[in-house]
């Protein structure tokens, strides 16, 4: 038997011991952790709709109609009206034919993958895919292949590479520890080229990207119809919970029939799902989120520049900055924390060996004085 308490050991002497620090109220532009009230700077609610009144209210009289718990699986007696009328929403908005709700993103990244590939047949993922995506194409089954991040030129070569199997290709949207885009439009014609299943995981993009908050997509000018997986979060920038994968009719069917991590679980609460339809109708209505968010990015971009730090290439909310070591990386989140603002250091193997670093995200509701306040911090931690 290995030796745990050694294995931890060795965890905290190389910096790299996570522990979860405990926050007493919603999320905010400002947050109370550990009873201190901090400014907060590293949640992906980027509209501010995780506490949302119009949101809240919803969720209550959810709770009020269909009580806490949905009771069973969706094949079951658990898939409910919110749940049925959410993915119509959810299909119409995006602009695909039909939309199938999973419990979490990590559960629909595993599902689609494990639908539609098992030995035999061939996973190509970008380098720098979120875990879940990774593990999807790990526990699938298949034989995984990564390809240098963002480099649609080899996957074309791998793709061509492979002669037997289906072949699907999944890629975030937007990169989750890095904030850039995957060039969407190349991937799909490399993809149609060489038969393979595009797969994109919008999980960062929805609802903050593109004029109407559809995401990646809307924003890059990619129809529909290229993309023949898209996969969203529900619990990032709609600030409710779990998942959703659009496609065509035959696809979704096929996931209902074969997807486990679909058809093995509890369907979420339906109170989640009443929520999740306000909140996709705040991010319709209410494009000056997506503004103020984008000042913001503005604001903080010109004025890091000011201060000679090292961005990374992101035109969106998440702008990480890359300090090396996960050392490095633990210290500058302390002192910044002492200052009032919360960041949290992101260490391997989340991020690449070398790469660990602090990930600031902005929000729609920070104030400008805050963004002012954490450039001035961070011109003292660098
Ligand atoms: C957060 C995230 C997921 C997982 O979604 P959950 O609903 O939190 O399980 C999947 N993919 C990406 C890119 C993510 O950032």
């Amino acid at each position: 038997m290995k030796n745990l308490h050694a294995e931890l050991a060795q965890r905290k002497q190389h910096k790299l011991y996570r522990s979860r620090r405990v926050s007493e109220s919603a999320q905010g532009p400002e947050i109370m952790v550990d009873g201190r009230k901090l400014v907060n700077f590293c949640s992906n609610d980027y509209l501010g709709l995780a506490n949302h009144p119009a949101i809240r209210k919803a969720f209550i009289s959810g709770v009020e109609k269909y009580g806490t718990g949905s009771g069973a699986a969706h094949l079951v007696n658990g898939h409910s009206a919110a749940h049925h009328a959410l993915e119509a929403e959810l299909a119409e908005f995006t602009g695909y034919p039909k939309a199938l709700l999973f419990s979490t993103g990590y559960m629909a990244n595993l599902g689609i993958a494990q639908a539609l590939c098992s030995r035999g047949d061939a996973i190509f993922e970008d380098r720098l895919n979120h875990a879940s995506l990774l593990d999807a194409g790990l526990l699938s089954g298949a034989r995984l292949q990564r390809y240098q991040h963002l480099n649609a030129v080899e996957l074309e070569k791998k793709l061509s590479a492979r002669d037997k199997g289906e072949k699907l290709v999944m890629s975030d949207g937007v990169f989750s520890m890095d904030g850039d885009a995957a060039p969407i439009n190349q991937l799909a014609t490399v993809c149609q080229q060489q038969d393979a299943w595009l797969m994109i995981d919008d999980a960062h993009g929805f609802g903050a990207l593109g004029e109407n908050g559809r995401g990646s997509l809307e924003q890059q000018n990619v129809s529909t119809d290229r993309v023949p997986i898209y996969m969203a979060t529900l619990g990032k920038a709609l600030g409710c919970a779990g998942a959703f994968v659009a496609g065509d009719e035959d696809l979704i069917e096929y996931l209902i029939q074969t997807a486990r991590s679909y058809i093995y679980t509890t369907a979420s609460p339906p109170a989640v799902a009443e929520a999740t339809r306000a909140s996709l109708k705040v991010v319709a209505e209410e494009s000056w989120r997506r503004k103020k968010l984008q000042q913001h990015i503005d604001q903080f971009q010109q004025g890091a520049q000011q201060l000679g730090l090292n961005l990374l290439p992101s035109a969106t909310a998440i702008q990480p900055i890359v300090l090396g070591d996960a050392e490095t990386a633990l210290t500058a989140s302390q002192k910044l924390l002492q200052q009032g603002l919360l960041i949290t250091a992101i260490r391997p193997p989340t991020v690449p060996e070398g790469t660990a670093r602090l990930r600031i995200t902005l929000r729609a509701d920070h104030q400008t004085e805050q963004i002012d306040q954490l450039l001035e911090a961070l011109s003292t931690v660098n």
